[in-house]
């Protein structure tokens, strides 16, 4: 993908407070490094998702500070930020076929010049989506959906890239394949990638570096494989203990 060339943002938050209203109050700091992988872990509700959120500007905190690439994102809109995001589903235009699902990360009005095209037919070939340009999103698999949202963020090309939990919903060879995806785009690209996610496997495969969200916070930070071979600290032990008794 000769078109498609970026690489990764240092990322930092600094003193982040946030709470939903009537909910529990959060405190974010956490500093990643530029093209970093990282794994977010914790239990479900502990703040991983509003983490993400705060970062791509669909939240914004009551106190701190957000500075992507050096830049104080803080009080802009998620479409200024240097962020793309992909969520679990629904994140596709039911009524939009792929090209133009694809496409509306170029512009949201659909107004392509020959170079978005361009970038649009790259990325579509990049996710293994060729031929599949004319469809709308009924007519795919769950897999093919979340290939189509990575084509929309590879031509957004911003250099922090998102995943809220993205393999969720699909089986696990369908997992491990948009896994080895993002992977391959990682190494080409070199973009900041922060990654929810419920299984440590992901996170042994993809991340360089774990964070754990407990209660609202980070309440730990390093590198993955520490944390997975049971140096980490007790807690995360505790809660992959009981990961693993649910599944
Ligand atoms: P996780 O992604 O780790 O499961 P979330 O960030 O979704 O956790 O949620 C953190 C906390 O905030 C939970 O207590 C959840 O119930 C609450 N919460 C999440 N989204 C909202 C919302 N839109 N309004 C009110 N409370 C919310
Ligand atoms: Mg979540």
């Amino acid at each position: 993908m000769n078109r498609i060339t970026r690489s990764g943002a240092g990322l930092r938050l600094e003193a982040i407070t946030f709470a939903y209203p009537g909910g529990a109050s959060m405190r974010f700091d956490l500093t990643v490094e530029a093209s970093d992988t990282v794994a977010i872990m914790g239990p479900s509700g502990s703040g991983k998702s509003t983490l993400l959120s705060l970062i791509a500007g669909f939240e914004m905190p009551a106190s701190g500070r957000i500075v992507i690439g050096g830049e104080d994102v803080t009080l802009l809109p998620p479409h200024r930020r240097p962020v793309s995001m992909i969520f679990q589903e629904n994140n596709l235009f039911a009524h939009l076929t792929v090209a133009q699902n694809v496409g509306l990360g170029r512009s949201p009005s659909l107004r392509l010049t020959e170079e978005d095209r361009a970038a649009v037919a790259d990325a579509i070939a990049h996710t293994g989506l060729a031929g599949k340009e004319k469809r709308l999103p009924q007519a795919l698999s769950g897999g093919e959906r979340q290939r189509v949202a990575l084509a929309r963020v590879l031509v957004r090309e911003r250099p922090v890239l998102l995943l809220d939990e993205p393999f969720a919903s699909l089986g696990p060879a369908l997992a491990d394949e948009m896994l080895d995806l993002i992977a391959a785009l990682h190494r080409e690209q070199g973009m900041t990638v922060l990654m929810a996610t419920h299984d440590p496997r992901d996170a042994e495969r993809f991340s360089r570096t774990l964070v754990f969200v407990e209660g609202g916070t980070i309440s730990a930070i390093g590198p993955t494989q520490k944390f997975l071979s049971g140096h980490g600290p007790a807690a995360f032990d505790r809660y992959l203990g009981a990961h693993r008794a649910l599944r």
